[in-house]
């Protein structure tokens, strides 16, 4: 590679969920010259897609909002998905990005050439383009998990996952069987309990549940909030965000420590008081350490699995008949509607698109272990791309807003190295992704997800898939890259 590029960069940034649209709005602020590509028709990726009943964003709803943007309008302490959809489309065509964003655009390709110091992107459609920078923004829970169960195929009632709501199919006064109890298939209970004829609630594994309070916002509260924002900020950095995220973070990093204790007595004392009959409390009972799994926030959950409709199936299911449901035992649940609340492929992200970077490194060879990512935003031979929410970021209860804004402000210092022309491309060494791969993977054992439950945190090799240290170190890693792990090229 030869010359400098000191200004002039194009970006294209890959879907236009919060991550695109966050990278889109800093980009138009640098007065960069970019495109998001989104494959679907309309702006939101996650609350786009899933609309089942219940839906809500377990982080409080202040929390879930750009820092930038702040938002008077949320009725409730937790927003539901609907609400925050309405939140992205407004955020889009206040900051002017909707123009820049190609719709019903799938990228397919991307092509690193080292001569040129380019990323060739390719779409479905089979347009190419060219681009300087591409930033990866296509999601983590995004390509449906649908479990392979037999007889699947002959259900002869409506059959979907949770993130392709059948909106046709009948809940009210149906029977209605549910696959799956994470926090989407316990939100799917306490929403539709009161509803259905009955519901069973086929569960493999029972979940703890960390009861949180809930409340609405009255309109005087909301005038409050849009005369002054500062009000908003105090909902937001309050002890209680800030301060339990740095306390959930302390937990799952120390696994013996006090705050654990603290999370696991609360959801024992939560099961132990909530839950009336002892068969039921049973089988509510998890067998492995609360946090282990993505921990359920729920301020109803028990109230409604012990309702008169709500059974709870923990058997083995065989096959799926035409109407219902057979399990191992041999009874047979019947069900108009069956719901896949079985969760996502997490270890795609930009797959199935093919990517190659430098000397026809694939990433589908470069992640044949596991998906792996520097700090979750760069790549060993992918020069000039970034992912936002990439893998082995944070997860656990707090904010993907609040992570992908951070991961923004380590991305913008490194563009910062092409935007100064110091050289075309930036790419983290393998020799330093290596080093910080071993760190975090030997730290990441250690943490609660990693204390022998099954979850989706967890890679083909049963290590979590995430950040195993501190919030507080994820900020201060973010808030300045280590420059000497990057190697600059073109210079
Ligand atoms: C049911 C559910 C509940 C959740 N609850 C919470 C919560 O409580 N708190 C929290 O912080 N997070 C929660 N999340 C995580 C949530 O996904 C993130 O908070 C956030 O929405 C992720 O944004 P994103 O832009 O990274 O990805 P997404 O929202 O997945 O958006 C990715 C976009 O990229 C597009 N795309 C993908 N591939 C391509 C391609 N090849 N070409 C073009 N476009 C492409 C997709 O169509 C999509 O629009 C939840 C997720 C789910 C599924």
């Amino acid at each position: 590679m030869t010359g400098n590029r000191a200004t002039g960069l194009r970006f294209a940034v890959v879907g236009a969920g919060m991550a695109g649209i966050l990278a889109a709005i800093k980009l138009r602020e640098r007065g960069e010259v970019f495109t998001v590509f989104e494959k679907a028709e309309r702006i939101g990726g996650t609350w786009r897609e899933n609309r089942y009943p219940g839906l809500t964003c377990d982080v409080p709803a202040h929390a879930y909002t750009y820092s930038f943007e702040p938002y008077p309008e949320w009725q409730a302490y937790y927003a539901t998905g609907a609400e925050i959809q309405v939140y992205f489309e407004k955020v889009v065509d206040k900051y002017g990005i909707r123009p820049s964003i190609r719709f019903g655009a799938e990228v397919t390709g991307l092509v690193w050439d080292d001569a040129s110091a380019t990323w060739t992107l390719t779409l479905a459609s089979g347009e190419v383009q060219v681009f300087d920078v591409v930033i990866v923004a296509s999601g983590v829970l995004h390509h449906p998990r649908v479990p392979d169960l037999p007889g699947l195929d002959r259900f002869e009632g409506a059959a979907f996952h949770t993130a392709r709501w059948d909106d046709s199919a009948p809940i009210d006064g149906a029977k209605v069987g549910l696959i799956g109890c994470g926090s989407t298939g316990v939100q799917i209970v306490t929403a539709i309990n009161a509803r259905v004829d009955r519901l069973v609630h086929f569960q493999r594994s029972p979940q703890w549940i960390m009861p949180v309070p809930y409340f609405t916002y009255s309109e005087e509260e909301r005038a409050a909030f849009r005369a002054d924002p500062a009000l908003i900020d105090a909902i937001r950095f309050s002890d209680e965000y800030i301060g339990n995220v740095r306390r959930f973070t302390d937990a799952i990093t120390d696994i013996d420590g006090p705050q654990m204790k603290a999370i696991e007595e609360y959801c024992l004392l939560n099961l132990e008081n909530s839950v009336k009959d002892p068969v039921l409390k049973e089988k509510l009972r998890p067998n492995y350490r609360a946090a282990c799994k993505r921990l359920i926030y729920s301020w109803s959950y028990y109230d409604a699995v012990q309702q008169p409709s709500v059974f709870v199936e923990t058997g083995r299911i065989a096959e799926i008949e035409p109407h219902g449901v057979r399990m191992a035992d041999g009874t047979v649940h019947a069900i108009d509607t069956l719901v896949l609340a079985t969760g996502f492929h997490a270890d795609r992200f930009i797959r199935p698109a093919g990517v190659t970077g430098q000397n026809g490194l694939t990433l589908d060879a470069f992640w044949a272990r596991r998906p792996t990512a520097h700090y979750a935003i760069t790549l060993p031979g992918f020069p000039n791309l970034f992912m936002l929410n990439g893998p082995t970021g944070p997860v656990g209860n707090f904010s993907l807003i609040d992570i992908a804004e951070r991961q923004w402000t380590y991305i913008d210092q490194l563009v910062d190295v092409l935007r100064r022309g110091e050289g075309r491309a930036v790419a983290v060494t393998p020799a330093a992704h290596a080093a910080y791969e071993e760190r975090r993977i030997a730290a990441a054992k250690t943490t609660i997800f990693g204390s022998g439950c099954s979850s989706w945190y967890l890679d083909a090799e049963g290590v979590p898939a995430s950040w195993p240290w501190s919030y507080d170190a994820f900020d201060a890693a973010m808030a300045k890259p280590k420059f000497e792990e990057y190697a600059v090229l073109g210079t």
